[in-house]
């Protein structure tokens, strides 16, 4: 079985455009809690993955950052305030770079998440700076389209966008491209986490990635509010209730069916052994395998035990999934 990339994309609950306009102006940010449920998984599957974290989230909470490098995950950027880079400019970009880029210096990241997938050809800019501050792989194309995103027509498998069109392979092209997961199918239907993962019924997305990964390593992303229902509901429109609450009660067993289903790590060391990333010192910065879980002392994320999530409602079907181990990963990169 093929190696695939699991990414969480670490920012606040309210980083998501359908509340932009309701949002109250005190709010908790509930951030910690909120990231009990993916670590629960994480750690009682011993699963390695990249983190796209927000410069925001890296400025109030660089504990929990470094908690989470420590634990052998990868920090990759996901720029600094959530704004779209369709409401930026070429410059105002590269200031969120910078700031976000300082934030995150322990950690060298070298890849690089837009804020909700805002990368196409209107802002294709992007690519240029992405190569100049020193990022290696990019993960924000969705070969879709949506009234929020998408670049239609895009590769679906990894490639190099063109700086001049980047739904075009160009094997000069400075960085390297690891689109979001889609299933081609007449459409290219999107699979790959987020929404996706909490509306669409378990077991089409175990058939529909089982299918993608016949041909090429999947690319799966989630984040804390996807599986923890702690934010507040906000009085927000249908389209806007649906899109952002649907399915987080029973996410989380979805997420379980996936780790235990197929073998994930980090994606900057996937593309790594894929020998897609050039060799240079940067790339140290993403682990090379997946490796132990150490002890935490003091830790700055409290850890759920697998006993503990089974005692959540949001999690009944955890238990059918609890006794199975992860799949090892063999030399090859293939699962045993
Ligand atoms: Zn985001």
């Amino acid at each position: 079985m093929r190696v695939n990339a699991l990414s969480i994309d670490l920012e606040f609950w309210w980083c998501n455009e359908f509340l932009t306009d309701y949002l109250p102006c005190d709010r908790e940010d509930g951030f910690r809690e909120s990231l009990r449920p993916v670590f629960a998984v994480l750690d009682a599957f011993d699963v390695r993955a990249t983190f796209f974290v927000l410069g925001a989230v890296a400025e109030q909470y660089p504990e929990v950052v470094s908690e989470i490098h420590r634990s052998g995950h990868e920090i990759a950027c996901h720029a600094y305030s959530h704004r779209l880079l369709y409401t930026m400019n070429r410059d105002e970009f590269e200031d969120e770079l910078k700031k976000s880029l300082e934030l995150l210096a322990d950690y060298n990241p070298i890849g690089f998440r837009a804020p909700s997938f805002s990368l196409n050809n209107r802002t294709k800019w992007a690519i240029d700076l992405l190569d100049k501050h020193g990022f290696k792989y990019d993960s924000s194309i969705f070969p879709v389209k949506n009234r929020l995103y998408g670049v239609p027509g895009a590769p679906v498998g990894i490639y190099r966008p063109s700086r001049d069109d980047i739904s075009i392979h160009d094997p000069d092209g400075p960085i390297v491209e690891f689109p979001l997961s889609v299933l081609p199918f007449g459409m290219n239907i999107p699979i790959s986490g987020g929404f996706y993962l909490r509306a669409l019924p378990e077991r089409f997305l175990a058939w529909s990635i089982g299918r993608v990964v016949t041909r090429r390593p999947a690319n799966i992303y989630v984040h804390p509010h996807d599986i923890y229902p702690g934010p507040p509901p906000l009085k927000v429109p249908f389209i806007s209730r649906l899109i952002t609450y649907h399915g987080v009660r029973t996410s989380l067993e979805k997420l379980i069916m996936l780790v235990t289903r197929f073998s994930f790590m980090p994606m900057g060391a996937l593309l790594d052994r894929m020998a897609l990333l050039p060799r240079d010192e940067l790339i140290s910065a993403a682990p090379a395998i997946p490796r132990e879980v150490v002890g935490r002392d003091n830790p700055a994320i409290l850890p759920l035990s697998m006993s503990e999530l089974l005692q959540q409602p949001i999690d009944a079907a955890a238990r059918q999934y609890a006794g199975r181990g992860r799949k090892p990963i063999s030399e090859r990169g293939d699962s045993r």
